[in-house]
């Protein structure tokens, strides 16, 4: 007879199971039997998920393993959202899933654990629920444009990240993306600003649509980003009516003018209504972002327009004419039951117009303005989401590049022991919704090099947005990330 044992997993012994972000817990209890990829996947799951369940075929190609279903039946016990259990008894899996996500995070749990060993003990038992609500993967696809399979590739490596949103910026100076019926020169003239090869060309409605869709199946809601005022050139150039003073402005290689859409001009308010009007037939999900970040006030000094608006609302200036502006729009957004994303630009001055309560703050300029967006918006009773560039912004290379300095770099160990966005969420402040990692491509960071950035430091922030408890020591970690890396890039 087989003496059985119980033990919690030493990470560093062989054969034990590498998952990332680590679990809440795991425990398994027996002997240690050859992995089986063949696995009959019994599910628990409230009514409406069962009802949805993927195809069989669907959630073997998502694992990598043979999975068939067994019973399915309906969960009577309440869990904490996008949690799961799975227990894994040779070549039979169960899994409670709280719902949807908790059923796809369940499954890329199995998935690791049996892709990473040759044998395993008999039985093995996670329970596993996250730190945070929101966890996101922020794209620039404005500087430079990916493929709809690239980024389809990387919805998939978000999603096995437990990641649960892909924040798509769509639109810079240096390119105009989304397809807008209503403008069509956005993309015919404006998505075609830019000099390099991968500064060409525009996301389709399909396009956009087929990226929802499949995002959607791997658990992933997608938050499109509108940038405005500012980083508008590409829109300027298209119909420069919209800016300031008529004019056809510039695109920067790098970096941003002054060029930005005018506020004062009502033709120019509606039409940003109708562009936001077009994106939520596309997105279908709570959030869109509207930028808010650098956005220089020079041109709205000297235009009349902006000056009259000013006038006309008794405005503060320039800053609280920007706050006017995302203001209107969040509250568009509001009555069509959406939420409005701003960069922490819109509170660095806690003066004047206040935003409609269904707006968010994004901190991102940790380097320039340390935590003072997070300090305003909570004073101000608003939502925060946290990407401060100090060590959320990805596309700060390991060692300097092009315009990234020394003082622009960090590590694994960064990432991982010394992140700001981890004290923040340490405070427990449910206002804090949780954190996103951003990538953004300036200094033409090309699709193929995207990887270079990316790996391994996302293994550190998702495990900062996924697990609750204790970290792992940085060696075992790194143990981790070399035995799971080659599951996420593809
Ligand atoms: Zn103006």
């Amino acid at each position: 007879m087989a003496v059985s044992i119980f033990l919690s997993f030493n990470h560093t012994s062989a054969g034990t199971p590498a998952v990332i972000p680590q679990p809440e817990s795991i425990s398994s209890s027996g002997n240690m039997l050859p992995v089986s990829k063949k696995i009959t996947l019994s599910v628990e799951s409230p009514r409406n998920v069962a009802k949805s369940l993927p195809p069989a075929s669907f959630i073997s190609e998502m694992t990598g393993l043979d999975i068939r279903y067994g019973k399915k039946s309906r969960l009577k016990s309440s869990c904490e959202p996008e949690s799961y259990t799975l227990y894994i008894n040779g070549n039979k899996a169960h899994l409670q899933a709280a719902d949807y996500n908790g059923f796809i995070y369940g499954l890329h749990t199995l998935s690791q654990i049996l892709s990473t060993s040759d044998s395993i003990t008999e039985r093995i038992t996670v329970t596993d629920t996250p730190r945070c609500t929101w966890r996101a993967f922020m794209l620039d696809s404005g500087r430079q444009k990916q493929s709809i399979e690239k980024i389809l590739a990387l919805i998939r490596m978000a999603s096995r990240l437990k990641m649960n949103r892909f924040h798509w910026h769509l639109t810079e100076g240096l390119g105009w993306r989304p397809e807008i019926k209503a403008f069509p020169m956005l993309t015919a003239k404006g998505a075609f600003v830019g000099k390099e090869p991968e500064q060409q060309g525009y996301y389709s409605r399909e396009d956009m649509r087929k990226v929802v869709e499949y995002a959607s199946q791997w658990g992933v809601e997608i938050v499109p980003e509108i940038d405005l005022p500012g980083h508008s050139e590409a829109a300027l150039n298209a119909y420069p009516e919209l800016g300031c003073f008529g004019t056809v402005p510039d695109v920067p290689a790098q970096g941003f003018t002054e060029n930005i859409f005018c506020a004062g001009k009502d033709r120019t308010v509606e039409a940003l209504t109708t562009i936001i009007d077009e994106i939520c037939d596309i997105f279908h999900g709570q959030y869109i972002h509207l930028g808010g970040d650098e956005a220089p006030k020079a041109n709205w000094e000297k235009c009349p327009d902006c000056q009259a608006r000013i006038q006309q609302h008794g405005l503060k200036g320039t800053h609280d004419l920007q706050l006017w502006l995302s203001a209107q729009l969040a509250s568009h957004l509001e009555a069509k039951g959406r939420k409005a994303i701003f960069w922490g630009d819109a509170v660095y001055s806690n003066d004047g117009t206040p935003l409609p309560k269904n707006s968010v703050i994004q901190w991102w300029n940790y380097r320039g303005h340390g935590d003072l967006a997070v300090r305003n918006a909570l004073e101000r009773d608003m939502q925060v989401i946290l990407s401060p560039n100090y060590y959320c912004y990805i596309n700060f290379p390991e060692e300097p590049w092009k315009g990234y300095g020394p003082e622009r770099t960090f590590n694994l160990e960064k990432a991982y022991t010394a992140n700001p966005a981890d004290s923040v969420l340490a405070r427990g402040d449910k206002r804090i919704l949780g954190m996103t990692c951003a990538l953004w491509t300036d200094y033409n960071l090309t699709e193929q090099m995207l990887d270079l950035r990316l790996f391994p430091r996302i293994f550190a922030l998702s495990e900062l947005m996924w697990h609750k408890g204790p970290r792992k020591p940085l060696a075992e970690f790194q143990s981790d990330i070399d035995r799971l890396t080659p599951m996420f890039k593809n």
